[in-house]
C-alpha cells in the first residue's frame, strides 16, 4: 500500500524503468531517471541536516522541478513552488510567512535567485543532480515519515493582501491521486497534457498519476496556450489523450474554434475544474469529440484539488447549468443555509461544507485564518473532524447533484486564476497617492476595475502594481474620482459603484 508519493515511484520504477515519465521542451526523463534525479536532489538536502522543513522552489515548469518535488519528498520536507515572475513584493511575503531552510534554483534563474534571496541557503539543480546518492540515508528518512507529514504549501491570493499558504499533506495527495486514477481508469497509457502551473492544485493528478500509475505527463509551457494551435501541436506530436484543464483554456480553443482547423488528437479524457465550465463551449468540444469522457471538477485548494465531481452522462442546453455532482471517495459535502440548517431538500441554497481526506491540514504558520476556515464538523461522530467553509453558495437539483451558484464573497477567477479582490485592494492601497480604492469585477468579461481617489495618475499607479502583484492581479483599468462614494454604514458603496461602472 503507498502511503506516500514517493512510495508510488518506489513501486513504478520497479515496473516501467525505461518508460517516459514527463517530457518538457528541452528533455524527456523515465522513471529510473526521475528515481536517480530526486533521490540525488534527496541526498543533497539530506547532507544538509534539513528535515520537516519548507523548501522553495524557484523554477519553471520543467521536468528537473518535478524531480527537485519528489527529491524534496524523499529528503522528508516540503515544497512551495513559486511564479519565477511573482513580483519581490509577494515574494517578500511568502518568505515572511514560510522562511524556507533551503531555496532550490536552476542555472537559469540563478543570478535573479541569488539576489531575490539573498543570505539564504540556495541550491542550484544542476550543481547537485549528478552527487552520490545516499540510500541508507534516503531509507532511514522513509522510516519516520508517516501519511501526514506535509508534502507541499501552495500558496493563494489572501483578501487582507498577504497571500495563504495552503499545507497539503502526502495522506490528501495520495487519496486523491488514487480517487482520479481509479474513477477515471488512468493506467501506463494515460498521457497527461499538463496546462495548469506546477503551483496550482489543478496540476497534482499531472504529477502524482503518472508516479501511481507509470502513466506520462507532457509539460506544456504557459506560454504556448498563448496561441493554442501550437499547444495542440505538441499534443498531436506526444500522443497526448487526457486533458485536466482550466475552463478557460477550453473556453480558448472553442472561441477560436481551434479543434476543427488542426490535427484530431487521440483523446479519451477531457476533466475540467477550477471555474463554471460554459455549456456552449463544452458542446462545441463535444461535436468535436463526441467520444470522449468529459467531467466537471470541483474543489478549493485548501481540498488538494477535485472534491466533488460530474461525469457529463446526458446532453446540457447551451443555457443551463452543468452539476458539479458529488462527493468524490472519502469525501463528505454539507450544504448548510444562512439559519444554520441542513439543506438536503432540492432547490434550497446553502455554503458548501468539505469534510474528508482531503482536507488542508490549514494555513502555513497562520492559525487564526486556519481556525476561521476550518471548523469542528458537527455532522461527524469523530469530534476531532474539520470541515473546510469553502465561501460557494450551491444547492441539490432533484437528481440530487449538487449545482454551483456562486461565491459568497469578493473571490473571483480571472481566466482560472484565483484572485481575492481585498489583495488588489490593499496592494493599491499601499502605495504612496491612493487615499481610498475598490476593486470591481466585471464577470462577463472577466475584467476587474479599481476605483480609487487620492493624487497619483492611473498609469503610475498602474506600474507600481505591476511591481506588487502577479500580471493576472493587475486591474484592467483603472477609474480615478475626486470624492469616494459610502454607503449609510460609511463603508465604501460596492453597490453605488458597481452600478455606476459595470
Ligand atoms: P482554487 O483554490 O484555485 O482551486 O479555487 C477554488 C474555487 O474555484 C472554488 O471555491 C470555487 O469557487 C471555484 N471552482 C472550482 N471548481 C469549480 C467548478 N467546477 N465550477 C465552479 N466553480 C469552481
Amino acid at each position: 500500500m503507498c502511503r506516500l508519493v514517493t512510495d508510488y515511484l518506489d513501486k513504478t520504477v520497479n515496473e516501467y524503468p525505461d518508460k517516459t515519465a514527463f517530457i518538457d521542451f528541452k528533455r524527456v526523463i523515465t522513471f529510473q531517471e526521475l528515481k536517480d534525479e530526486a533521490s540525488a536532489i534527496a541526498s543533497a538536502i539530506i547532507d544538509r541536516n534539513v528535515f520537516r522543513k519548507p523548501i522553495l522552489l524557484f523554477m519553471d515548469k520543467r521536468v528537473s522541478t518535478v524531480s527537485s518535488f519528489i527529491g524534496i519528498a524523499y529528503s522528508g520536507n516540503f515544497y512551495t513552488p513559486v511564479d519565477i515572475k511573482m513580483p519581490d513584493d509577494r515574494i517578500g511575503k511568502i518568505l515572511n510567512i514560510l522562511d524556507p531552510a533551503i531555496v532550490i534554483t536552476d542555472k537559469e534563474h540563478e543570478e535573479q535567485a541569488r539576489t531575490i534571496f539573498a543570505g539564504r541557503d540556495i541550491m542550484v539543480f544542476e550543481d547537485e543532480v549528478s552527487r552520490p546518492v545516499l540510500n541508507d540515508r534516503i531509507t532511514d528518512v522513509r522510516s519516520r515519515l508517516t501519511d501526514a507529514d506535509t508534502l507541499y504549501v501552495f500558496f493563494t491570493s489572501g483578501s487582507t493582501g498577504i497571500p495563504k499558504g495552503v499545507i497539503i499533506s502526502h495522506r490528501a495527495a495520495v487519496d486523491y491521486t488514487d480517487w482520479i486514477s481509479d474513477c477515471y481508469g488512468f493506467d501506463e497509457k494515460t498521457v497527461f497534457a499538463n496546462q495548469a502551473q506546477l503551483y496550482f492544485d489543478a496540476s497534482i493528478q499531472d504529477i502524482y498519476a503518472p508516479l501511481r500509475n507509470g502513466s506520462t505527463t507532457l509539460l506544456i509551457p504557459n506560454r504556448l496556450f498563448a496561441s493554442p494551435v501550437r499547444a495542440w501541436k505538441e499534443i498531436i506530436r506526444h500522443k497526448a489523450n487526457t486533458l485536466f484543464w482550466v475552463p478557460s483554456v477550453l473556453c480558448l480553443f472553442a472561441n477560436f474554434d481551434v479543434l476543427s482547423h488542426v490535427e484530431k488528437a487521440p483523446l479519451k479524457t477531457v476533466l475540467f475544474c477550477g471555474e463554471v465550465m460554459p455549456v456552449k463551449q463544452l458542446n462545441y468540444w463535444i461535436e468535436n469529440y463526441p467520444d470522449v469522457i468529459y467531467a466537471n471538477l470541483y474543489g478549493p485548494t485548501e481540498c488538494t484539488d477535485a472534491c466533488t465531481y460530474y461525469t457529463i452522462d446526458r446532453k446540457f442546453k447551451d443555457n443551463e447549468a452543468l452539476p458539479i455532482g458529488k462527493p468524490c471517495a472519502n469525501t463528505e459535502v454539507y450544504v448548510i443555509t444562512e439559519e444554520g440548517a441542513l439543506a438536503d431538500r432540492p432547490g434550497v441554497t446553502g455554503e458548501l461544507y468539505i469534510s474528508g481526506k482531503c482536507l488542508s491540514d490549514g494555513y502555513y504558520n497562520d492559525p487564526e485564518k486556519t481556525a476561521k476556515a476550518f471548523l469542528p464538523n458537527p455532522f461527524s461522530s469523530n469530534e476531532a473532524e474539520l470541515m473546510y467553509k469553502t465561501g460557494d453558495l450551491v444547492f441539490y437539483n432533484e437528481a440530487g447533484e449538487l449545482i454551483y451558484v456562486c461565491r459568497k464573497d469578493y473571490q473571483v477567477k480571472i481566466h482560472g486564476y484565483r484572485v481575492e479582490l481585498g489583495e488588489i485592494e490593499a496592494a493599491a492601497l499601499s502605495v504612496k497617492g491612493v487615499d481610498y480604492c475598490c476593486c470591481l469585477f466585471d464577470q462577463d468579461n472577466e475584467k476587474t476595475i479599481l476605483v480609487y481617489t487620492g493624487e497619483i495618475g492611473e498609469d503610475e499607479l498602474n506600474d507600481i502594481l505591476k511591481t506588487k502583484l502577479q500580471d493576472y492581479m493587475i486591474p484592467s483599468a483603472y477609474k480615478h474620482r475626486e470624492t469616494m462614494l459610502f454607503n449609510n454604514s460609511e463603508k465604501i458603496d460596492r453597490i453605488a459603484l458597481r452600478n455606476e461602472y459595470l
